[in-house]
Parts: C-alpha cells; sequence; structure tokens
C-alpha cells in the first residue's frame, strides 16, 4: 500500500489504474494479480476512498441489524498482493488527454484505465428526497438505517398518542426493486422482536413498500413476483404499486394523487445512476450517466480505458436493453476486462464480452427469498438458502482468487 504522491504520474504503458474496488475493480485487480510474474513490467495500481471492499449484496441484513457493518467490510489489506499498489483516494475528475487520474492524494498516471466506480443513489430530482431519506448504498448507510429504526421504536415507545406512536414506528421504502424488497422484508422480520425490546407492542411497527410502477420486483417473472408478494403480505409489509412518490416533505412522502405517507423512517432505494464525477467529465455517457463502451468494454473513442460493473452501459444483444446494475454482470464485466488487458499485453485479440445470467435470486425477510434459475421460479426457504450460498461463494471466490496467486506471499 502507498501514497498516491509515490504512484507516477505520467501514464506509462505498463501503468494499470484500476479506479474502484468494489465487485469489479477488485476482481480486476485479484485476476491481473496472477499475471505480475509473467508481465514483469506491468504495474498494477487499485484506487479507491476506502481501504476496505463493500459486500453490498448484503447491506439489507446490515440495515436490519442481523449482520454486523464490519462484516461487510473486506480489508483490502488482506486480499491484495504487495505488488498491487493501493492508492486510498477520493478520485475527483480525469485529465483524459494526460492520460491521469486527479484524486485527492495527486494525480495518478496511468497507461490503461479500468472505471469501475460503481453507482450512485438516484433521487430523479424528486424534492427533498436526497436531503430526507436515508439511502443503502455502503455499510455506513446500512448502519444509519438500523440506528434511525431502533431511534423511530425507542421514541415510538416513548410516545403517549396511539397515532403518533403508531406513525413513528413505521418504517417506509421508497422503490419496489430488489434492494426495496429485500429490505423491507428483512425489517418487517425483525420489527417485532425490536419493538418487544423496547416495550413496545410487537404489532405497532409497521413497514410500507411503495413503487411507482404496476408491481414490485418489475422485469421478473410474474410467478416470481407473485411468490415475493406473497411472502412480503405474510410479513405484513404493505404494498403500494403505481404509487409516484412526488415529494418527500417534513410531513412524509407526497405520492402523485396527492396523498401523503407517514412514517418515523424514510429510505429510498428507487434505482441508482452513475457518480457525478462521470457525468461531469469529457466521456461519452448514455442512460442514468453510464459510460458507453464497446463490444471490448473500452469506452468509445478512448481504447486506453476500460469500464466494468455499474458504470458500464452494456446492451444485452439478446434482449436489446442495457444489462442492469448487478454484482453479477460487475463479476463478468471484470472477468472480461481483466482477460483483455492480458491480451492486450500478450498480443493475443481482445475478446467480446458476452452476459450469462446465472439466474435472480431475492432474499425476503430473514428466512425466505424467491428465485428464478434456468426457468424455474421456486419461493421459500430454499430461495434463501441460495441467497446464503451466493454470498458464501463471493467471499470465496475473493479468497479463491487471491489462493490462485502464482506469485502469492
Ligand atoms: C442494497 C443493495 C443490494 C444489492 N443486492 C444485490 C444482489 O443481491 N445481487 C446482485 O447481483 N446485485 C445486487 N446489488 C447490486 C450490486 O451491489 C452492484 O451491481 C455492484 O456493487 C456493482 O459493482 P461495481 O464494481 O460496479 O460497483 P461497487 O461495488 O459499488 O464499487 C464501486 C467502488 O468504487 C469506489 N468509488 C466510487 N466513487 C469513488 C470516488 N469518487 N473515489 C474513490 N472511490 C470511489 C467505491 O468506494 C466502491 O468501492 C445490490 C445493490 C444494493 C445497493
Amino acid at each position: 500500500m502507498e501514497d498516491a504522491v509515490n504512484v507516477p504520474t505520467a501514464g506509462s504503458s505498463g501503468q494499470v489504474v484500476v479506479a474502484g474496488a468494489g465487485y469489479a475493480g477488485l476482481h480486476i485487480a485479484l485476476r491481473l494479480t496472477a499475471k505480475l510474474r509473467s508481465h514483469r513490467r506491468l504495474m498494477l495500481t487499485l484506487v479507491d476512498r476506502h481501504d476496505y471492499h463493500q459486500v453490498i449484496t448484503e447491506l439489507p441484513r446490515v440495515a436490519g441489524g442481523t449482520r454486523a457493518a464490519d462484516a461487510v467490510r473486506v480489508p483490502l489489506q488482506d486480499v491484495l498482493h504487495e505488488r498491487v499498489r493501493f492508492v486510498q483516494a477520493e478520485i475527483n475528475g480525469f485529465d483524459l488527454a494526460g492520460r491521469r487520474l486527479l484524486t485527492g492524494a495527486g494525480p495518478v498516471g496511468w497507461g490503461r484505465l479500468v472505471l469501475a466506480l460503481g453507482s450512485r443513489p438516484n433521487d430523479f430530482a424528486i424534492p427533498g428526497l436526497a436531503e430526507r431519506t436515508l439511502s443503502l448504498y455502503s455499510a455506513s448507510d446500512a448502519e444509519r438505517v438500523w440506528a434511525a429504526v431502533s431511534q423511530a421504536l425507542a421514541a415510538a415507545a416513548a410516545a403517549s398518542d396511539p397515532e403518533r406512536q403508531r406513525r413513528l414506528a413505521t418504517v417506509v421504502v421508497g422503490g419496489g426493486g430488489a434492494t426495496g424488497v429485500e429490505l423491507a422484508g428483512e425489517l418487517a422480520d425483525v420489527l417485532p422482536e425490536l419493538a418487544s425490546q423496547h416495550g413496545l407492542a410487537a404489532d405497532r411497527p409497521a413497514v410500507l413498500l411503495i413503487e411507482a410502477g404496476p408491481t414490485i420486483l418489475a422485469g421478473s417473472s410474474a410467478q416470481l413476483i407473485d411468490k415475493a408478494a406473497r411472502i412480503l403480505s405474510d410479513l405484513g409489509v404493505q404494498v403500494a404499486v403505481n404509487a409516484t412518490i412526488a415529494a418527500a416533505t417534513a410531513d412524509g412522502f407526497r405520492l402523485a394523487d396527492g396523498s401523503l405517507v407517514e412514517g418515523g423512517v424514510f429510505v429510498w432505494a428507487g434505482g441508482v445512476k452513475a457518480p457525478e464525477l462521470v457525468a461531469d467529465s469529457e466521456l461519452p455517457t448514455g442512460h442514468n450517466g453510464r459510460v458507453k463502451v464497446d463490444r471490448y468494454l473500452r469506452v468509445l473513442d478512448h481504447p486506453e480505458i476500460y469500464v466494468a460493473g455499474d458504470l458500464a452501459s452494456v446492451t444485452d444483444p439478446r434482449t436489446g436493453h442495457v444489462l442492469p446494475p448487478l454484482a453479477q454482470v460487475a463479476l463478468e464485466e471484470g472477468e472480461t476486462v481483466a482477460r483483455n488487458l492480458d491480451a492486450e499485453r500478450s498480443g493475443r485479440p481482445l475478446e467480446e464480452f458476452t452476459f450469462h445470467d446465472k439466474g435472480f435470486v431475492v432474499s425476503v425477510g430473514t428466512r425466505r427469498g424467491v428465485a428464478d434459475i434456468a426457468g424455474i421460479t421456486t419461493g421459500g426457504r430454499s430461495a434463501h438458502l441460495l441467497k446464503d450460498a451466493i454470498e458464501w461463494e463471493y467471499r470465496q471466490s475473493v479468497r479463491h482468487l487471491r489462493g490462485w496467486d502464482p506469485v502469492a506471499r
């Protein structure tokens, strides 16, 4: 690990800089580590604002108090080889002509740059949303949600007016995609017990899930949606579809039909967009500010820059749609970028990116879930166990890739 000031600022051709140590960026760094021995002149630098990797797919559990925040922060020094330079710094911009990443710790020159900066919550310019709601995109966010829920229940327990008590003990989740469903289910499962600990009746807390579209889990099969809706209903989650949030006010969510949704805690899980610094750059961007790439995952007109993960705008030729911001997509794109960086150094042809969909799994509550795998839809305990297995396998893969490193310490 070293400071940016010690990293060469002129982008030498052997200098590969990976911006972002999330699913895509860490995977690329781990994969390329294995090439450091065969490519002696290859220098690999990983830049992130944090000195840990976040297992974002497990955040709903942290927000529901069933997992510690530190359990989803993987220290990078535990997984990176000593020959990988790690620079902990905020990335503020790009000097494309000078091939330099501009960071709070100084410029970092690249020969090849990989952008893997993930997403930010998208408030769709809904008034008051960014200021008045919590989000769920980091371990710290998830800790804040759990703390807010605990505080709201404590305040509800102290309130004498039943109406006020009910309002304070209500958690409102905006956005019925996978994140919103997972969060609502997790909270609905744990809140009765938490309420009892605060001396509140177990049936006093409520969880509302507000979705603007006609269905939760949009884009999933009708069977999967039906199974998820049944589990949510069983957990007591009140789901409102076709309910567009027009504004977040001091009193609650004001819906487009004029009605007010009151609560004690408001969380926004309604979508993501690319980080602002990308929008402010000269990189070609498309839907939600994601960067347009060619079939090898190189930025259009910038073949020296690759993009992987949520930040890449990649159209699936089979559906004609841009691939969704998912960890499994980020990992597959990371794999292709790592192979292409190696191919460039070895003089092999580049590989086109093809997405191999492994299926879709969503946990709904602490014990149940829904899954669509190879056209078969399941719901219940088995789907939750599958989600557990995927998370376990991911954590193993981080160690496994490091363990495979031929130059391992
Ligand atoms: C709550 C939640 C649950 C999810 N569950 C699932 C799931 O079950 N299955 C699934 O497939 N997907 C899931 N996703 C989506 C998945 O987490 C993302 O698709 C995935 O994290 C994208 O990987 P990435 O590498 O593009 O970005 P990230 O993993 O977000 O990594 C981006 C990295 O860039 C760093 N970074 C960003 N900007 C800067 C900057 N300016 N300076 C320095 N560093 C910076 C960040 O610190 C971070 O380490 C979930 C998302 C959320 C929010």
